[in-house]
């Protein structure tokens, strides 16, 4: 049984740039994301997305000094 909490609180789809696509809970009806947990390295464990690598150490480097 499944019952509706919020009016505007639904199921989304979210798509990733990877090409997978899986069903989350959200306001919107349709979400994009350049990650998701399935070709996230963080989540994989592995690091076969050199550019997302890049994207987070520049991440930290720019935010991670600065506190
Ligand atoms: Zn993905």
């Amino acid at each position: 049984m499944k019952e509706k909490i919020h009016p505007n609180y639904s199921e989304a789809k979210v798509i990733c740039g990877c090409g997978n696509t899986f069903m989350t809970g959200s306001v919107k009806k349709e979400l994009r994301v350049d990650v998701c947990s399935k070709c996230h390295p963080f989540f994989t464990g592995q690091q076969r997305l050199g550019a997302a690598r890049g994207r987070i150490e520049k991440f930290n480097k720019r935010y991670g000094q600065e506190g």
